[in-house]
Formats: C-alpha cells, sequence, structure tokens
C-alpha cells in the first residue's frame, strides 16, 4: 500500500528510518507534509488523522517486512555466499536466464496431419453478414468512432523466447513504447503477441493465424493495422487517409508496376499493413497462408518464389514475396481491392530516410508523412533480435535510436520537453514551466492541427 502511494524506492527510505527506531515527531511531521503533497488533497483528513493513519500504515506495513531482510541487508557477503551454494544467486548478470525459460519440444499431438493441406482454421463464407448482425446488436461498439475514421487496431508482436542478445529486448521495448504513443494520440487500440499461435508459423508467418484470430474476435474493429516490431513511428501527428481507402480492403506500401508487371519481390511490404474487417480478408488470408508452414512445404515453395520473382535471393518462402505472388498472379481477382500506397510512407524503409533526419527537421515538420516527414520508419533486415542481420549491427542500432528519438521528440515536445540531439537519450527543457499550462500554445504539440481533427472526431 505504502509501496503504492509513495513508490518503492521512497517507502523503502521512510521503512529504513522507522526501522532504526529514529522515529521523531519531525520526522513524522514531514512525512505528513509529503505524503499530503504526493498523494494529494481528499485522500487523508484531517492533520491528527492524517497522522494517525500514516502510523497505521508504517507500522503494520513495517512489522510485516521480515527481520530477515534486514539481515541481508547488513551482512551482504556472507548472504551472497550462502545463497550461491544454494544456487540461489542475488546476481541477475550471472544468472542463466535457460533454466527457467527452456525450450519445450513440440509434442506428437501438436503435429498436424502431413497428409491434410495446410488450414489457418474452420472455413467460413458468411462472416460479413455474421458481422453486421453481430454490429446491429451491439451499437455500444461501432466500427466507425467518427466521420470517415474507422475503429483500428494495431497488431504487433514478437517471438515468446528473449531475443538472441539482451539488447534487442531493449530495442522492443523502445519499438512498443513509440507505437503507444501513436496510438494514443490517434485513438487506435494496441494488441502485442507474444505467443506462437501456431507452431507451423513461426517467424515472419505468425502474423498470419494471429490477424484470423482477431479479425474474428473482435467484429467491431474495422481495420486491423499490422506493424513489425522492428518499424516505428516518425511521425505522430500524421492520420491516416481513411477516406481514400473506402472502396479497399488490404493497403501495403508498394507500386503497382513493380508487382504487377515486373513481379518485383520488394514491390510492396508486408511490415507495415492494413486489412479490413470482412469477408474478402479472410479468403485473402487463407490463400496466403499454404506457403507458410515451416519445413519442406516452405522450403519449396521458397523456390517457387525465387524462380518466379524479380530480384529475390535463394531462401525459404517469407510473406512478402508470396504476397507479391498472389497479386501478380492473380491480380483479376485481388487487384481491385487492394491499394498500393506511396502517396505517404505506410512503411519507409530506413536506409534511404534515417540519415536525413535532421534535414527533416531543418526544413519540415510533423504531419505530412512523405519523404518530407516519414510516418514509418521500418528497420528491414536489421533483425535486432536474432543473432545475425544483413546490416551491421552498429549501424543499425544506432539509427534505430535516432529513429526512435526522432519519433519521440513530437511526443515529448507537447510536454516541453526534447532530445538534446537524435543520438542522446538525454533530455533538455524547451519550454519554461507556466503557471497558466492550459494557455501554453505549443509548436506542433497537442494544439497541432492533426491532433485537434481527431480529438473532435472522438469528441462527436
Ligand atoms: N514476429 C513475430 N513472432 C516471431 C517472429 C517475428 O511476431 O516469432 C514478427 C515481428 O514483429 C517481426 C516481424 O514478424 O518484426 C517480421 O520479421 P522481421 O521484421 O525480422 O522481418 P524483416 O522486416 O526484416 O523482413
Ligand atoms: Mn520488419
Amino acid at each position: 500500500m505504502l509501496d503504492r502511494c509513495l513508490g518503492p524506492r521512497r517507502a523503502r527510505q521512510i521503512q529504513r528510518v522507522l526501522r532504526q527506531g529514529t522515529v521523531t515527531f519531525l520526522c513524522l511531521f514531514l512525512t505528513v507534509v509529503v505524503l499530503r503533497g504526493t498523494v494529494g488533497a481528499g485522500k487523508f483528513g484531517t492533520p491528527e488523522q492524517d497522522f494517525n493513519d500514516i502510523r497505521e500504515r508504517f507500522y503494520t506495513h513495517n512489522r510485516r517486512v521480515e527481520p530477515h531482510r534486514v539481515l541481508k541487508e547488513a551482512t551482504p557477503e556472507t548472504n551472497q555466499n550462502d545463497a550461491d551454494q544454494a544456487g540461489q544467486s542475488n546476481n541477475y548478470a550471472e544468472f542463466d536466464i535457460s533454466k527457467i525459460l527452456k525450450d519445450e519440444p513440440e509434442t506428437e499431438d501438436e503435429k498436424r496431419n502431413p497428409n491434410q493441406p495446410y488450414s489457418l482454421g474452420p472455413k467460413i463464407s458468411n462472416w460479413d453478414e455474421q458481422r453486421s448482425d453481430w454490429l446491429k446488436k451491439n451499437p455500444g461498439f461501432p466500427n466507425f468512432v467518427g466521420p470517415n475514421k474507422p475503429r483500428v487496431l494495431l497488431v504487433t508482436g514478437s517471438s515468446p523466447k528473449p531475443c538472441e542478445n539482451p539488447v534487442g529486448d531493449h530495442y522492443l521495448l523502445k519499438s512498443i513504447k513509440n507505437k503507444i504513443d501513436y496510438c494514443r494520440l490517434h485513438g487506435i487500440e494496441v494488441f502485442y503477441n507474444f505467443a506462437l499461435l501456431d507452431a507451423e508459423m513461426a517467424g515472419f508467418w505468425a502474423k498470419l493465424p494471429l490477424i484470423r484470430k482477431l479479425l474474428l474476435s473482435h467484429p467491431e474493429v474495422e481495420f486491423l493495422w499490422w506493424m513489425d516490431s522492428d518499424a516505428m513511428f516518425t511521425d505522430m501527428a500524421f492520420e491516416v487517409p481513411w477516406e481514400r481507402y473506402k472502396d479497399h480492403n488490404f493497403v501495403m506500401h508498394g507500386w503497382n508496376e513493380m508487382v504487377y508487371d515486373d513481379k518485383n519481390w520488394i514491390g510492396l511490404n508486408t511490415g507495415s499493413f492494413l486489412l479490413r474487417n470482412c469477408q474478402w480478408s479472410l479468403d485473402m488470408l487463407d490463400v496466403w497462408a499454404p506457403m507458410g508452414p515451416k519445413g519442406k512445404i516452405r522450403d519449396e515453395a521458397g523456390k517457387v518464389l525465387t524462380r518466379e520473382l524479380k530480384g529475390r535471393p535463394v531462401f525459404e518462402a517469407d510473406d512478402q514475396s508470396a504476397m507479391v505472388y498472389i497479386l501478380a498472379k492473380g491480380r483479376d481477382t485481388w487487384g481491385e481491392k487492394v491499394y498500393l500506397e506511396n502517396g505517404y510512407y505506410l512503411h519507409g524503409y530506413w536506409g534511404i530516410l534515417v540519415d536525413r533526419y535532421e534535414e527533416m527537421i531543418e526544413n519540415h515538420h510533423p504531419g505530412l508523412g512523405d519523404h518530407r516527414w516519414p510516418l514509418v520508419t521500418h528497420f528491414v533486415g536489421c533483425k535486432p533480435c536474432g543473432k545475425f542481420g544483413d546490416y551491421p549491427v552498429e549501424r543499425c542500432l544506432k539509427q534505430m535510436d535516432r529513429a526512435y528519438n526522432f519519433g519521440d521528440n513530437q511526443v515529448l515536445q507537447m510536454y516541453g520537453f526534447e532530445h538534446k540531439s537524435l543520438g542522446s537519450r538525454r533530455v533538455k527543457r524547451v519550454r519554461n514551466e507556466s503557471s497558466n499550462p492550459l494557455e501554453v500554445k505549443d509548436k506542433l504539440g497537442l494544439l497541432h492541427p492533426a491532433f485537434k481533427a481527431i480529438r473532435q472526431s472522438s469528441s462527436s
């Protein structure tokens, strides 16, 4: 309780003072003052009540702390040795995490009958009707939250295992924090997936079973936005032009000529895309999935894709090449509802963007989303969570930091701060505190036109 009110560090300090028996009136008086300031008015009553309440909390809390802990703190070395002998070291740096996070072998019952074709789940053919019935019966969960503003769920995720190197997990954390910021500002919900829902669809194929499950479980969601863990928002103000996609179901960054004419394997990118919740999308997932099952199927499919697509290296089938292949072969079937966007960076290849951030800051402003201020910077090929990537590690990590800080500046600025430089974790003040904080007109923060539009649409 005390921990919750004061924060654990503050609480521990206070406990220590009390434990040592130096409870003086002054100390308690000060504590009352501090607590009143921290917890805020309304929580406590008169000063006497406060005093009793706090004393009550401190002493009962304190009594529950085992004497044991005090001893440990007093004689760390002795206890450390004892603990080591018992295999109970307190040292995180030396602990082998694989003791706990063991790789479990796949059990027989999880294996699919190889004679049956792979499927994402039972065939559904009337999803549009099922969903529209549901929406009629649940008017409290509309699929549009404003005029031309669909309800959107951003979905991202990473492997259930820790990264191959500890710093990879730090970058995953930065990346999800970045997505949370963008989504909070734009009224988008976030789903982070850690679970491998289908063992056969590991790696870049893991998104397919997940996306299907989410579409079917969230009929209220109109658009699902998949975003890779190695992609970050670099324009916090840009709002997706939803109106533009009213007649489309699937939006990816790409170019018609490169996909349909050249069959180029990088004619589109599947690291950040929008998929409408409808029967068409379920059908598309069914057509997309069969090259995914790992092992022989994925390896053989990889050969077909390398043979059929322009510029593709030799490797197992990946979801992006499979999509280029499906569209190039079946333009008549799918093309009409697919929008290949290149008016702004729904996905932006990092290699051509990261060295230009300073120039962008100099000449432009957030809200543009294109080469002047890219919506997304995607670190394709960096594989920060793996052992090896396709680019030098130093360049990848340094540029991921810069991209993160570039986006984070737009968040910090709303609160009067920014990073000292794009390469710095540290921040500096860019606005003095005001005694009328609500009167402050910031450069591009909460009063930026894009955010204003969002606030209006969510309050209408
Ligand atoms: N991913 C996942 N679970 C896994 C492995 C990967 O959800 O077990 C996701 C993760 O978000 C990752 C994406 O799949 O960003 C695609 O992989 P990656 O970004 O490494 O491919 P690239 O963009 O470099 O082609
Ligand atoms: Mn990626």
